[in-house]
C-alpha cells in the first residue's frame, strides 16, 4: 500500500482510470493518451477532440444524439423469466443482475425507443456495454422482438446500435436460442418492407455478430470500433500466427466489403436519415442500388452495395406517417 492510496476520493476523481470515464474531471484517451478535460469530451459526445478516438457513449446520450430535439419516448419491454438455470459463478447470476440493473437503471442490455430523424418516425435500440457487456440473453431477444413489432406497427424503420461481447453464458443456451429469435425479428421488419440499419460501434462480438448486427440492409461502423466474432488473442493463440494491423476494426472490414459505411458520430444523424430516406424511397419505386451521397467531406464513407428489394418489399410499399422526400 503506498501513500497514494489514502488521497481522498474528491481528488482520486481528478485521475480516473482510462476505462472509468463517466465522472472524472479528466480523462485519458484510449487512443492518444492525452488528458482530455470532461467537459470538452461530453461537448464532443465522447469523441477525442486530439485524435478522433471515439470513446463508448451510453444509450440516453446515444438516443438523444438520433432523434428530432432530443426527444423520444421508450418502448416498454417485456420482461424475461429469470435465471431459469439458477446459474452461478463467482456469484449468483441473479445478484450480478440487480447490481448491473442498480448500476445501469436499466432491466437488461438493450433499450429501445421510438420518435422522429428529421421528421420521419423512426424505432431504435440501443445496446448498453455497461450492463454484463452488452451481452445477448432472453431479456435481449424479447426486447429486439418488442421493438421490431413496434417498427411495424409504426411503419417506421429499424435502427440498431450494436455493443456486446457477445452471448450470456449465464445462461448457457437459451442464450444461444437469442440469434435465430432476433434473426426472426429483423426478418418481420423487413418483411414489411421497413429498412433495418446496424450501427456496430465498439466492440461488437461473438453470437451478435453472428446474428442481427450483420443482417442490416446497411451496416455502419463507427470509427476504430473492434467487429469480430472471435477475437484477435484466440485467433492468434489458435493459428499462431501475427494478424495484420488493424484487423478486425472497422475500416480493415470496409476495405474487406464486410461492413458498408464508416461514419463519424458526428456525422451519425445525417447519415442515418439520408439512408432511411433513400431506403423508403427504393422499396416504393422497386429501384435498384442508388447511390448515396456521403455525409460530409470530413466523413469519406462510402456504400459497397445496398440490397435490392426482395419481391414481398415491392409488393407492401411502405407508409411512414410522414413523406420522406
Ligand atoms: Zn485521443
Amino acid at each position: 500500500m503506498s501513500w497514494l492510496s489514502n488521497i481522498p476520493p474528491g481528488i482520486k476523481n481528478i485521475f480516473k482510470p482510462k476505462d472509468d470515464n463517466s465522472d472524472g474531471l479528466w480523462t485519458k484517451c484510449p487512443g492518444c493518451g492525452e488528458m482530455i478535460f470532461q467537459r470538452d469530451l461530453d461537448a464532443a459526445h465522447q469523441v477525442c477532440p486530439s485524435c478522433d478516438h471515439h470513446l463508448a457513449i451510453g444509450p440516453a446520450e446515444r438516443l438523444a444524439l438520433l432523434f428530432d430535439n432530443g426527444e423520444f419516448e421508450d418502448i416498454d419491454l417485456p420482461e424475461p423469466v429469470t435465471d431459469p438455470l439458477k446459474f452461478r459463478d463467482e456469484k449468483k447470476y441473479v445478484d450480478r443482475l440487480k447490481e448491473n440493473r442498480r448500476k445501469t437503471g436499466q432491466q437488461d442490455a438493450m433499450r429501445a425507443a421510438h420518435g422522429t430523424v428529421d421528421g420521419v418516425n423512426v424505432v431504435a435500440m440501443v445496446q448498453n456495454f455497461r450492463f454484463m457487456g452488452g451481452s445477448m440473453g432472453m431479456g435481449l431477444g424479447e426486447a429486439m422482438l418488442k421493438a421490431a413489432e413496434t417498427a411495424v406497427e409504426k411503419r417506421a424503420p429499424l435502427i440498431v446500435f450494436a455493443a456486446s461481447g457477445g452471448a450470456r453464458m449465464q445462461e448457457g443456451i437459451l442464450s444461444l436460442m437469442q440469434m435465430p429469435r432476433t434473426t426472426i425479428a429483423v426478418q418481420m421488419v423487413k418483411e414489411a418492407g421497413l429498412p433495418y440499419i446496424v450501427v456496430l460501434t465498439n466492440p461488437t462480438t461473438g453470437g451478435v455478430t453472428a446474428s442481427y448486427a450483420m443482417l442490416g440492409d446497411v451496416n455502419i461502423a463507427e470509427p476504430g470500433a473492434l467487429i469480430c466474432f472471435a477475437g484477435p488473442r484466440v485467433i492468434e493463440q489458435t493459428i499462431r500466427e501475427k494478424l495484420p494491423e488493424g484487423f478486425q476494426r472497422s475500416e480493415f472490414l470496409l476495405e474487406k466489403g464486410m461492413v458498408d459505411m464508416v461514419v463519424r458520430r458526428a456525422d451519425m444523424k445525417t447519415t442515418l436519415s439520408k439512408l432511411i430516406r433513400v431506403l423508403v424511397k427504393e422499396r416504393r419505386q422497386g429501384a435498384a442500388t442508388p447511390a448515396v451521397a456521403t455525409a460530409s467531406p470530413a466523413a469519406p464513407a462510402k456504400i459497397a452495395k445496398l440490397p435490392k428489394p426482395k419481391t414481398q418489399a415491392q409488393k407492401e410499399a411502405p407508409k411512414l406517417d410522414k413523406a420522406a422526400e
